[in-house]
C-alpha cells in the first residue's frame, strides 16, 4: 500500500504550511479505497501449477455492496465540498480574523499567538466535521456490518488525532509563517526545502511510535504462519523486515496488510482480520504482493512523487493567495499572508490544488499496486489464490469490483478489483515458458510443492 505514506507526508506538509487537519478533512471521512486483499476459509489450497481451467470469475456485487458504493459516492461528494466549504467560510466571512484578533490579545508574543490561534483552529474544525465524522468512520460502518469497533475506541483514536494535529501544528506552523514574513516571494520554496526531511522524518517515526497509539503491534500469533512469511520474506530477498500483527478486528471487519517505513523501520503490517479469514496460500499471495512494494522501493518512489507534487502545489498556492488576498481584504478582515488568519485560505486552496493533482497521483499508485500484484505472481506462481483472496474481497468487505471512470480517477488508489481477479487469472508467464519481469529479486524461482 504505497500510498499510505502520501496521505501521512501529506497530513505533516499540511501542518508545517498550517493546515493542521485541513486535509484530513479531505481525505479521512470517505477513505480512500484502502488496500484491498482479502479472506476466505474454504476452497482448497490452489495447486503449485494453477492451470487455466481453474480461473475465478469476478463476483457480482451483492445488493448491499451496490448501496455500500453508490452511498459512498454521494458521501464522498459531500465530504469533498464541506472540506474545501468550511475553511472558506471561516476565511470570507472574517472568522478567522476574529479568531486571530482574539489570539492577539491573549498571546501577546508571535510565537504564542500563533499557537494559540492555531489551537482553537483546529479544535474548531474538529468540532465542525464531527458530525461528519462520526456519521462516516463509525455509524455508517456499523449499518453495513464493517465494523466492530465500539463507541469508546471511536472517541479514543479521534482525541489521539486530535492531539496529534495540535501537538504537530503547535511545532511546526512558526516555520512557514516565518518565512512568510523574511521571504515573502521565495517561502514556497525554503517552506518545500525544509519539508523534505520532515517528511523523511515522519515517515521514520510514524510506523513506530504513531500507529501503535492507535493498535497493538505483536508478533504472529501462530508461529507455523510466521514461518512460512519467513520463508517467503527470504525467497524475496527481504531478511531484515520486522513483521507486525496488528489487532485491527477491535476496530473494523475489513480484511489489509501494508508495508511501511523506511530502512531498518521497514515492516510488514498483518492485520489480524486478514489472518483469520484467508488461507495459508491465499496470505501467500497477498504478502507476496505487499514483498513487492517492499522489494521494489515504492516507498521511496511514493516519497518522491508525494515531493515533486509538493513543489508544484506550494508555487501554485503561493500564486493563488496573494492574488485571493488582494481581492477579498476588505471581506476577510486579512491584508497579509503572513498574518496566522491567511491559514484557513491556505487550506482551502491548497485543498483545491490537492482535488486537481489527485488523479494523477492516484493514476500513479494504480500502477504501483498493479506492478505489486505482478510481483505477488511471480513469487508464489498461485494464480489461483491471488484470484480468490481478491474475489472474496469483494463479498466480504462490500468492495465494488467495476467501479465507473470517475471513481477510478478520483479515488482508487488499487486498480478495480475485477481487473486484478482477470490479471491474477491470466498472467503466468512461466507457464508459458516467457521471462518474468522481476526474476532478479526472486530466489529460487520455482517454488516447490510444499510451499
Ligand atoms: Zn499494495
Amino acid at each position: 500500500m504505497a500510498f499510505r505514506m502520501t496521505f501521512i507526508a501529506m497530513f505533516i506538509i499540511s501542518s508545517i504550511i498550517g493546515m493542521g487537519w485541513g486535509l484530513g478533512s479531505l481525505t479521512p471521512p470517505v477513505r480512500a479505497q484502502t488496500p484491498r486483499f482479502s479472506m476466505s476459509t474454504t476452497l482448497p489450497q490452489a495447486p503449485a501449477r494453477a492451470l487455466p481451467s481453474a480461473r475465478v470469475r469476478v463476483p457480482e456485487p451483492s445488493a448491499l455492496a451496490v448501496r455500500y458504493h453508490e452511498s459512498g459516492n454521494v458521501l464522498w461528494a459531500i465530504a469533498t465540498i464541506w472540506g474545501l466549504a468550511l475553511p472558506a467560510m471561516l476565511f470570507f466571512t472574517g472568522v478567522s480574523a476574529r479568531l486571530r484578533t482574539w489570539a492577539v490579545g491573549i498571546g501577546r508574543r508571535w510565537y504564542f499567538i500563533l499557537v494559540i490561534y492555531v489551537t482553537a483552529f483546529t479544535l474548531v474544525l474538529f468540532a465542525a466535521n464531527l458530525p461528519l465524522d462520526f456519521y462516516a468512520d463509525f455509524w455508517r460502518p456499523h449499518a453495513y456490518g464493517l465494523s466492530s469497533q465500539d463507541v469508546g475506541k471511536w472517541l479514543h483514536d479521534e482525541l489521539i488525532g486530535l492531539a496529534l494535529s495540535v501537538i504537530a501544528a503547535a511545532l511546526l506552523i512558526w516555520i512557514p509563517y516565518l518565512l512568510l514574513k523574511v521571504a515573502r516571494e521565495r517561502w514556497w520554496l525554503y517552506t518545500w526545502i525544509i519539508s523534505l526531511p520532515v517528511l523523511f522524518a515522519v515517515s521514520v517515526i510514524e510506523p513506530i511510535w504513531i500507529e501503535p497509539l492507535f493498535n497493538d503491534f505483536g508478533r504472529m500469533k501462530d508461529p507455523a504462519l510466521e514461518a512460512r512469511v519467513l520463508a517467503l520474506a527470504h525467497r524475496a530477498g527481504i531478511d531484515d523486515a520486522s513483521i507486525f500483527q496488528v489487532n485491527k478486528s477491535v476496530d473494523t471487519n475489513e480484511l489489509n496488510a501494508y508495508v511501511t517505513g523506511i530502512g531498518s523501520t521497514k515492516r510488514i503490517v498483518l492485520w489480524d482480520t486478514l489472518i483469520k479469514e484467508t488461507t495459508p496460500a491465499e496470505l501467500s499471495a497477498v504478502l507476496g504482493h505487499e514483498m513487492g512494494h517492499y522489494v521494489l522501493n515504492h516507498v521511496w518512489k511514493g516519497l518522491l512523487l508525494a515531493g515533486a507534487g509538493l513543489l508544484a502545489a506550494l508555487w501554485l498556492v503561493h500564486r493563488c493567495v496573494d492574488w485571493t488576498l488582494h481581492r477579498h481584504k476588505a471581506r476577510s478582515g486579512v491584508a497579509n499572508a503572513s498574518d496566522i488568519a491567511s491559514l484557513p485560505l491556505f487550506m482551502f486552496i491548497f485543498g483545491m490544488v490537492s482535488f486537481v493533482f489527485q488523479p494523477a497521483a492516484l493514476a500513479y499508485s494504480r500502477h504501483l499496486e498493479h506492478e505489486a500484484d505482478r510481483f505477488g505472481l511471480e513469487i508464489t506462481h498461485d494464480n489461483h489464490a491471488c484470484a480468490t483472496v481478491f474475489a472474496k474481497f469483494v463479498e466480504h468487505d462490500l468492495a465494488y469490483p467495476s467501479p465507473g471512470l470517475l471513481f477510478v480517477l478520483w479515488r482508487s488508489s488499487h486498480p478495480p478489483l475485477a481487473e486484478r481477479i482477470e490479471f491474477c487469472n491470466d498472467y503466468h508467464p512461466w507457464l508459458e515458458g516467457k521471462p518474468q519481469r522481476y526474476s532478479r529479486y526472486i530466489q529460487d524461482p520455482q517454488p516447490g510443492p510444499s510451499r
